[in-house]
């Protein structure tokens, strides 16, 4: 038996938003929302993350932050550049420490 659904239809978490017509897959008795990011990406996201706040963005968020750590470790401009120009899983490898 899955436990208690939320109904997260048309609700927003952050960059994420779940569309009005969305439906919950269960997997593992768990609920996993189709969320669509503000960056255009959709992402399945379980709806207790979504619903503590554990989850707010298709990854791109977390992204960000390595960018500027980027910009901390004092690499040139076009360096940098290059870096916000870059995806987030190559963003991800480009920053050693990804928190
Ligand atoms: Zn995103």
């Amino acid at each position: 038996m899955p436990g208690l659904i939320h109904d997260l239809r048309g609700a927003r978490f952050g960059r994420l938003a779940i569309p009005a017509t969305a439906a919950p897959v269960i997997r593992d008795r768990r609920a996993y929302w189709p969320a669509v990011c503000d960056c255009g990406r959709h992402k399945l996201v379980r709806g207790t993350a979504l619903t503590q706040g554990r989850t707010v963005s298709c990854g791109c968020w977390r992204a960000d932050p390595a960018v500027r750590q980027g910009a901390r470790l004092q690499v040139s401009p076009r360096r940098r550049k290059q870096i916000a120009r870059l995806g987030g899983q190559a963003r991800a490898r480009l920053s050693p420490q990804n928190s």
